[in-house]
């Protein structure tokens, strides 16, 4: 049966309920008599029996005629009804409340079926009697532009081409253009994805819509679907415009066969989503922006051209982002003078932009219980203080110990990578976590490879040993921070020996690898003996150990390199490929310095 189904059987049970339960009383609700009609016919004896419970009374009289009435102090008339010789039973008191919730029910039915009726409703107009007004109501116009959105620059570049198409979209048309579709703006939560989608809509003065992927999910079976439908046919009419989708993993989850019962529903809102996103014509510009936390678990029918196709990764901000947040947010407040954002901003490592803007109104409510005219550094100290012990439980602090572990180990990859040759630049460093991953160094290639030497195998194994590596040199003790690297080190290794044959020891064969090293091409690889796998394996080993041990000799001898970046990366959480020069710079000229010296007190 279908939710619908179960709705109106819900609906039409307690239509029955409530008649049924009215014509029982009617049939059995007695007389209502006064207490001086009962003492009469009491007197006269023409009461036959009696039930008391409380003070109320029901009863029959000589003729069968069912009464009922109440008693004031019933122990006084007890006298009576025995000299009468009246049937008395009677019941505890306590069941008044159960007589109580019995005369309520039909109420409660009413007041029940009114809430299921009005949530239908609520949920699916076009469902359940159409209304004359739209359910989708746009905001005009969002008043927010970029400016409100701080510390997100990467992502903004992008944007602003979206902006432009809403504009002036004819412009793009002219040219036979494509218009994007689609956007999905992936990142953790508060980090100010609803933001940018209102922004963007400020930005151009468009029509917003906006509607969160949970509510579709919640409403009755094919309700989601056609609500879809009229959200779409209602945006069109107002093109150009900005539908936005919050959490769209709710339905637009990877597709799974249907075996959960909300699938059914999810699957159905989700189809009637693609079709509406491919049948748009080119002449109707309504822009798709959609959230997510979670682009992993994303159907990726979703994420095929001309639907979601332009993805913006907005991460954590680092401390120059939290600063420039600090500000939007702290124009708002009344703040004393000489309050040092930047300290703030380096003090609150791993927030996000909701919970910057909820620091800056809990100071401000601080502020307001001491009696302060203006918002001072105290009051963000204590409100952070608050928001942090709030905070512990969702992790959102990142340990200090961890960040310095984090910075060591992220160093050590970015300067094996800059100290060897034939590498990859580094492109970027950052201990800003991201995912399940703590940090991340990227590098970046100059060209397209097609061929890779040994060297170059070799140094990527070495990078990415250098993360283990920077951890013991300084902490001396190895953490599960690198276990991802050493999966990688160990494919690339085996890649090397198996697939390359550039392992002396095991020659020019390729070998294959059971764990399926090669893709598709297994099958002209060589089988192997049991004696040739244990000296693979061996050889594996041998390989990325001695590739350690380099890296950690390389990693000891320029060691005030390493604590060099990791202060910086300590202090700015990010670190771009300039940066990384001038520290790299920094270290040659001390080194070149100390050598100098060093040299001149030998000749002395
Ligand atoms: P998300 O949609 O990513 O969960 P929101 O856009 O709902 O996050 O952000 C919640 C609030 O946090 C915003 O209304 C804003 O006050 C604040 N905020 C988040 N990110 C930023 C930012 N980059 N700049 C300014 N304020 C931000
Ligand atoms: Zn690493």
């Amino acid at each position: 049966m279908s939710q619908i189904q179960t709705g109106l059987l819900v609906l039409f049970l307690t239509f029955l309920g409530v008649v049924g339960y009215n014509v029982y009383l009617n049939e059995t609700t007695p007389e209502e008599i006064s207490y001086t009609d009962f003492m009469e016919q009491l007197q006269k004896g023409e009461i036959k029996t009696v039930h008391l419970r409380g003070g109320s009374v029901k009863g029959e009289d000589s003729i069968n005629r069912s009464f009922s009435s109440y008693i004031p102090d019933v122990a006084s008339i007890m006298p009576l009804l025995k000299e009468k010789s009246v049937l008395i039973t009677a019941e505890k008191d306590s069941e008044s409340m159960g007589g109580f919730l019995k005369s309520m029910l039909p109420v409660l039915l009413i007041l029940g079926g009114y809430l299921i009726f009005s949530r239908m409703q609520q949920a699916g107009k076009s469902g359940f009697g159409k209304s004359k007004s739209s359910s989708f109501l746009p905001s005009s116009d969002t008043g927010l532009t970029f400016e409100d959105v701080a510390g997100i620059s990467e992502a903004r570049t992008e944007l602003v081409e979206i902006v432009e198409s809403l504009k002036h979209p004819e412009k793009f048309s002219k040219l036979g253009g494509y218009i994007p579709k689609g956007v999905l703006l992936q990142g953790p939560p508060g980090t100010g994805k609803t933001l940018l989608a209102k922004a963007i809509a400020g930005e151009a003065s468009v029509p917003f819509y906006s509607i969160g992927g949970s509510d579709f999910v919640e409403m009755f079976v094919g309700v989601g679907a056609s609500r879809v439908r009229e959200l779409f046919t209602e945006a069109k009419k107002n093109s150009p415009c900005i539908i936005f989708i919050d959490e769209i993993d709710a339905i637009g989850g990877k597709r799974s066969g249907g075996n959960a019962t909300g699938s059914d529903e999810r699957e159905q809102t989700l189809n009637a989503l693609l079709v509406e996103m491919d049948g748009f014509d080119s002449n109707e510009t309504v822009i798709i922006i959609a959230a997510t936390n979670r682009p992993d678990i994303l159907d990726p029918a979703l994420l095929r051209p001309g639907r979601f196709d332009r993805q913006v990764t907005i991460t954590l901000p680092d401390v120059k982002g939290r600063r420039k947040i600090l500000e939007v947010h702290a124009k708002k407040i009344v703040m004393a003078s000489g309050v040092n954002l930047s300290e703030i901003a380096r003090s609150i490592p791993g927030f996000s932009g909701a919970e910057i803007a909820n620091l800056v109104n809990e100071a401000a409510l601080m502020a307001a219980r001491h009696n302060k005219t203006a918002v001072d550094l105290q009051d963000f100290e204590e409100a952070k203080d608050k928001i942090s012990l709030g905070l512990e439980r969702k992790s959102a602090v990142i340990d200090e110990k961890v960040r310095r572990v984090t910075a060591y180990h992220e160093a050590g990859h970015a300067i094996t990578a800059t100290l060897l040759e034939e590498t990859d630049p580094v492109h970027k460093i950052t201990i800003i976590p991201r995912g399940r991953a703590l940090g991340l160094t990227q590098q970046l290639p100059l060209d397209d490879r097609y061929t890779y030497s040994r060297e170059y195998l070799v140094n990527r194994i070495k990078i990415l040993m250098a993360g283990r590596a920077a951890e013991e040199i300084v902490f001396g003790h190895q953490t599960t921070g690198a276990s991802n690297d050493i999966l990688s080190a160990t494919e690339i290794a085996s890649r090397l020996v198996c697939e390359f044959g550039m392992s002396q020891v095991i020659g020019p064969v390729a070998y294959m690898q059971e764990q399926g090293g090669f893709l598709g091409g297994g099958s002209a690889a060589k089988a192997y003996s049991e004696k040739t796998a244990e000296n693979i394996d061996n050889e594996i080993k041998r390989l990325i150990e001695q590739c350690y041990r380099e890296t950690k000799e390389l990693l000891s001898e320029n060691n005030k390199f390493l604590h060099k970046l990791a202060e910086a990366l300590l202090v700015n959480e990010t670190v771009d490929a300039e940066e990384m020069d001038i520290v790299h710079h920094c270290y040659i000229n001390e080194k070149n310095i100390e050598k100098k010296l060093l040299n001149k007190q030998r000749e002395e």
